[in-house]
């Protein structure tokens, strides 16, 4: 049985990636108050069981023909072009974006929306592709990102409480802060094996990728392949750069293989010879050299690195369900996690459909407080 007597007295759980915390924050702004709890935080070093930190992170929407999608990405892409141009200016660089197809695409692109976009004419395009489109977008510096959603959650009264959760039910009971009278599950690949959720339909795809240490770049540039590699670079406002990458699916293993960061840096540097360090001239100009090879980039890399990109089999899964404890406290439960390739740039989009399922859910238990 759920006491209620008003909304504003809600406490409520979600977890700590870019999903959960986006999320925390548009349930804050209902006036909920919001405790968020998680195995890894975002100050934490990088690891395999959190994905958002290995992020490039860039927005270019992939949702293909999948109308939801489509609109997620849209208006997280709104939200961070003004946050872009505001308060949160130094988490994203807008930059140019190119993008090589090794396929003609016959349908009109649903990156047309973009800013400054336009088709590629033939004699623009690289050896290998058959198209290509060119925009402006926005790329994110991750972890940055991630502690400035962390930091703003926390000044709205946010709590934050570490730990691993074995069963939703330890949640739902109060085992890490008082009872929730609702969770939100933003898991990511957690989702998987979380007692009570066991998605099975959840999967990863691994991607691995090599930190550059190169400002001089201030584009992007993403090029496809037939073997459905793609070759990416992302820079990142702090002069960090982002290059990959691989998609594997169901490849769980947690470090970077060596003769696959070596591959990537070869591609990266096909697609991209402006990463090689330019030289100095003796009158002080910057010269690009003229033949750069993967050795030139040795002294430049940060780290390579991967991350589990939390796929799911139908999207990702946005519903409510209800969970009863063995007490027999109903607990309102909404669901928020398979963002696979795409968690950052839908991320304000997911948050919004899951806080207008909360609030649903929730105006049906104070309608019926006895249920
Ligand atoms: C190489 C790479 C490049 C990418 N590039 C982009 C890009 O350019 N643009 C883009 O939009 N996306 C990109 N992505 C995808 C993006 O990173 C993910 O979609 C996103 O990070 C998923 O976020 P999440 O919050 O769902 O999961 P996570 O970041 O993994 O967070 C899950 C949270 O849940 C917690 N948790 C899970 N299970 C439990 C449990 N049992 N107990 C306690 N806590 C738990 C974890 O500790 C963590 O805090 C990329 C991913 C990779 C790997």
């Amino acid at each position: 049985m759920l006491q209620l007597s008003g909304l504003r007295r809600l406490r409520l759980s979600a977890y700590l990636g870019v999903v959960g915390l986006s999320t925390a924050l548009k349930i804050q702004e209902r006036g909920y108050s919001v405790t968020i709890i998680a195995e890894t935080l975002p100050s934490d070093p990088k690891t395999i069981r959190y994905t958002s930190h290995w992020a490039g992170a860039h927005h270019v929407s992939i949702a293909g023909d999948d109308v939801r999608q489509q609109k997620m990405d849209r208006e997280t892409f709104r939200i961070m072009w003004d946050m872009s141009g505001n308060e949160a200016e130094g988490c994203f660089l807008r930059i140019p974006q190119t993008e090589f197809y090794c396929e003609e695409r016959k349908q009109a692109n649903i990156l047309e929306v973009m800013p400054d976009f336009r088709y590629l004419g033939a004699t623009e395009l690289l050896a290998g592709s058959k198209s290509g489109v060119s925009f402006t977008t926005l790329t994110i510096d991750s972890p940055v990102y991630l502690n400035y959603l962390l930091s703003l959650f926390l000044s709205r009264g946010g709590r934050v409480q570490r730990a691993a959760i074995q069963h939703i039910s330890q949640v739902a009971e109060g085992a890490f802060c008082r009872a929730p009278n609702a969770i939100v599950i933003c898991a990511g690949m957690g989702a998987r094996t979380l007692g009570g959720v066991e998605d099975k339909d959840v999967y990863p795809i691994r991607g691995q990728t090599v930190l550059l240490r190169a400002p001089w770049i201030r584009f992007g540039v993403t090029q496809s392949s037939l073997d459905g590699l793609w070759t990416y670079v992302i820079p990142r406002r702090s002069g960090d750069v982002i290059v990959g990458g691989t998609k594997i699916d169901n490849d769980w293993y947690p470090n970077p293989r060596p003769e696959t960061t070596a591959d990537i840096l070869s591609r990266a540097l096909t697609l991209c010879p402006e990463l090689a360090p330019p030289f100095l001239s003796q009158d002080g100009q910057t010269i690009r050299n003229p033949n750069p090879t993967v050795e030139d980039l040795q002294p430049i890399i940060i780290e390579s690195g991967c991350g589990l990109r939390p796929a799911r089999k139908g999207g990702i899964r946005l519903e409510t369900e209800q969970h009863e404890t063995i007490s027999g406290n109903v607990v309102q439960i909404v669901h928020n996690y398979g963002h696979g390739g795409y968690g950052y740039q839908s991320s304000w989009g997911s948050a919004n459909i899951a806080v207008a399922l909360l609030d649903g859910v929730l105006k049906e238990v104070k309608a019926n407080p006895e249920t």
